[in-house]
Formats: structure tokens, sequence, C-alpha cells
């Protein structure tokens, strides 16, 4: 038996499958962790060590930890969803509506938005998650509430009152000041320039100036290179081009009824423009993507900059607020890594990337076989946690998870439509040999 507070972080795992998405998938497997680091996986039996713990999963199936590529964790109190009928215009009105009520800054709030993040790492573990990539709106203590995950936070920038590149709004100054606390608590970090409607073009110029300035940092302390991604809401409403050419359209009545339409008109780019700028970041994620292909010049960008830019798409929010689901076959065409997110709970009912993966594979919009990737591989790739997460690999953090499906699969094809299953049960969630949720025995 194994227990959360183990130090002694070495045993072989048996199980009926396993997926190291590396190569293909082995039946009847081995997996040995030593000190929590995977030291080698193959067919039953491993060559030898007697005096390693020999743990039998019997039918499982194991598969590395999950990633969640995009989250908005602050949102994990909810009960239900935002209303999402009206749009994502609409939806957004209720979303700011709903946090002016809440959070006038005090103690208070700040511990009431610190419970719902626990509170969403606690639940994204129990769904097989190890790693989140998560929009940070306020300074929290990512570190102390990380639940053991992998977290990259996103500290989220925006902005459309006057101001320029050397006289940023004072609260986009102190958010990327934010950015470098969470670093200093040794946190990955990211930044996230909201969306194009919400946010000007010199505020994501100076993120991109901000990202490498928290690269240098983190270099400086540690002496290791590292990414620092950036993350934008991008061509997820129909009505968003409208706005960006003409300023009209339903966002336009959205920041009015809001009240926070400025004076003078707001600098704002183009799709196209902001595809550029992420991917000059070295790793931009483009979260949703809905309404790209629709551009021709934006996806244009998008296959030219695809080795450095990953497609995060939120298969059941997307749903709830445009009534499609995400174009995966341009996307898949466009070369782009694609990977999932499952947004908040504002406007999804829980945090299951599992259920988002199903979503797309039982739209016949995916087969199981790559949604796998998408939330293990690429996810991890998009967070820049390539080389700690993401895969089974000798050498690497042992994080993965255990799913015991309802009957015990007997080809590849069916495991790999378990792993998607609803009847299919997460047992535990490792990272780095340590059981981080679920049932350790
Ligand atoms: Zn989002």
């Amino acid at each position: 038996m194994l227990n959360s507070g183990q130090q002694h972080r070495s045993f072989i795992m048996r199980s009926k499958w396993l997926f190291p998405v590396t190569c293909r998938p082995l039946q009847n497997a081995w997996l040995r962790v030593e000190r929590g680091v995977i030291t080698g996986f193959g067919v039953w039996p491993p060559r030898t060590d007697k005096s390693i713990n020999v743990i039998d999963q019997g039918n499982a199936i194991i598969a590395p930890g999950f990633v969640n590529a995009h989250t908005h964790l602050e949102f994990s109190s909810c009960q239900k969803p935002f209303d999402t009928k009206g749009g994502l215009h609409e939806w957004i009105h209720e979303v700011v509506s709903w946090k002016r009520k809440q959070s006038r800054p005090s103690t208070a709030a700040h511990e009431k938005i610190t419970a719902a993040i626990a509170s969403g790492t606690h639940e994204s573990a129990t769904c097989g998650v190890v790693a989140l990539g998560e929009i940070a709106t306020s300074d929290i203590a990512y570190n102390k509430i990380a639940g053991r995950l992998r977290l990259r936070v996103f500290q989220e920038v925006l902005g459309l009152e006057r101001s320029s590149i050397n006289s940023l709004p004072p609260r986009v100054v102190s958010s990327f000041r934010d950015s470098q606390k969470t670093s200093r608590r040794g946190v990955a970090v990211g930044l996230s320039p909201h969306a194009p409607y919400s946010t000007q073009w010199h505020i994501g110029r100076a993120a991109v100036a901000a990202a490498q300035n928290n690269r240098v940092l983190w270099q400086k302390s540690r002496s290791t290179s590292c990414v620092i991604p950036l993350a934008m809401h991008l061509a997820e409403s129909m009505f968003e081009e409208e706005f960006l050419h003409n300023q009209t359209g339903p966002f336009r009545k959205l920041f009015n009824d809001l009240g926070i339409w400025p004076e003078h008109a707001p600098k704002l780019a183009t799709t196209a423009d902001w595809v550029s700028l992420l991917a000059k970041s070295g790793r931009g994620l483009i979260i949703h993507g809905t309404h790209l292909v629709d551009n021709q010049q934006a996806m244009a960008r998008l296959n030219r900059h695809r080795h450095t830019l990953a497609l995060v798409v939120c298969p059941r929010t997307t749903q709830a607020l445009s009534g499609n689901l995400p174009p995966l076959t341009e996307f898949k065409k466009s070369g782009v890594r694609v990977c999932l997110g499952t947004d908040g709970r504002g406007s999804n009912p829980d945090l299951s990337i599992r259920a988002e993966a199903a979503c797309l594979i039982d739209a016949g919009l995916v087969t199981p076989q790559e949604a796998l990737p998408m939330i293990t591989s690429n996810g991890a790739w998009a967070l820049g946690f390539e080389h700690r997460t993401g895969s089974i690999a000798t050498g690497r953090p042992a994080d993965f998870v255990i799913l015991k499906p309802s009957m015990p699969p007997k080809t590849s094809d069916r495991a790999a439509a378990a792993i998607f299953d609803a009847t299919t049960e997460v047992v535990s969630t490792f990272r780095g040999g340590r059981p981080i949720a679920g049932d350790f025995t």
C-alpha cells in the first residue's frame, strides 16, 4: 500500500494496459518507479529486482497524468455555470456583474478566491489531472494551494482605457508585478492578454516584453532556461471580428452597458496580428480559436507559426456559448498542436478533462487515439512542461493516472476508448511517483 505522505517512492506497477503515448500501447505491462522517476516499463515480466515492491493493478489502464491546458479556477466554487444562452458577450456581462458584487478587495474576498482555487486543484487531481494552465486575475499564493499539481499560472492583463506602451494602466503594471511574485514563489508563470476585444495592442506588446523579463529573472535564480508562454482567448465569438474592425456590435454594447467604454477609441489589433505576437513569445496558446477558420489571414499565420503555437480547445464551453463544437477537422489540417482545456466552472459544469475529450470523440471529431495526446503530451508542450510530464518515458518524473474500466478491454483500441468512457473510474493520480488523489492501494 502507498499513502500520500510516503517518502519512499520506489515500486513496480503492473497493469493490463499501459499507454506511454511516446510509443504504442502495451498489454500486460509493468512500470518501474524509483525515487519518483520512471526507470523502465515494458511487457510483463520486468527483468527482476526482487527488492522492489510490486503493486498489481489487475485490469487497470495506466496513462500519463492528464494535462488541462486552460482553466479559471477562481470559479471553482460555482455550483453551476453562468447562463450561456446569450452567447459570449452576454455571458461576460453576467460574470463581470457577479465579480463586481463579490469582490470588493478585502481579506475575506481573497480568502474566498483562494478556497475556490484550492477546491479546483483538488477536483482536477481527482479527475486524473497532474498539470494545469491557470488564468489568474489577482495575486494568489499558488505555491501554498497547488495541491501538488504542476501549475502554469498565466497572469491576466487587459485594458481599453487611454494608455501607451510607456504609460501602461496601473492594473496592468500590477499584474506584471504579481506574475514576478508568483515566479519568485517557485511557481511556473506565463502571461495572458485576455482577448483582442478587451486588450489594446500595446498591452500585448508589453506582455511579450514582461515575459522576456520574467524569463531572465527565472534563469538568474535557477540557472536553467525556461519558456514563459503567452495565452490568449482568440476568435471565440462570431461578433469579435466586427468589433475589431468597426468597434461596433454586441461587444460595443457590452462595454457601454458595463460603463467601461473609454472616451478615446482603444487601439485594437487584428486577429492575425495577435496570432503573430503570440508566436513571437516562443510559445503561444490560442484559447478557443473557434472562428479562426473564417479568417484566411489568421489561418495562414497559424500555419506559418505552427511550431511555436498551440490551440487550446474547450469543447463543452464552446458548445454552450456558440451552439457548435470547435472545428477540429480544420485545426488538425493546420498542423498546429491541439490540446484541451475545461475552461472554468463559470462556463462548464465540472473540471473533467476526460469529459472534454469524450465530447469530441462522441461527435466523431477525433478518435480516442488522437484525443489521448491532446490531454497529455500536447498539453504538456503548450504549458512548457514537455520535459517533465505528458508521457511515460524513462528518466521522466512518474506522473501517471490509473483508470479502472467497467469491463476489461481486450484490444488496444477498446482500451483507448475506455480511457474516455464515463463508466471508467479514475482510481488514483500520481505526480513524481507520489499519489496526489484517489485510492492508493
Ligand atoms: Zn477561458
